[in-house]
């Protein structure tokens, strides 16, 4: 089979921010560079990976993701997690 040459992908318009908007971003421990939006008040119930607790709907939060994953930065907003906004201040420590 003949090996396609290689494109460079191009690079899909991320509206994500516009829509969101109040998206800061925040330099992790790691080098990795998160961008964070809080949300006043969830719409729905989400499992918090910095304690396993439940995020109850209504309850003021953060959404947290990366655009720099070895697979892409729309893997990385696909892979966006939910913390209690405690949780998030707090992590690895
Ligand atoms: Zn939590």
């Amino acid at each position: 089979m003949r090996r396609s040459k290689k494109y460079s992908r191009p690079v899909r318009p991320l509206n994500i921010e516009a829509a969101m908007g109040g998206v800061h971003h925040e330099r992790g421990r790691d080098g990795t560079d998160y961008k964070v939006h809080h949300i006043s008040a969830g719409s729905k119930q989400y499992v918090c990976p910095g304690c396993n607790g439940i995020i109850l709907v209504g309850e003021a939060h953060e959404v947290v993701w990366t655009e720099d994953t070895i697979w892409g930065a729309q893997y990385g907003i696909d892979s966006r997690r939910h913390w209690h906004t405690s949780c998030w201040k707090h992590r690895g420590r």
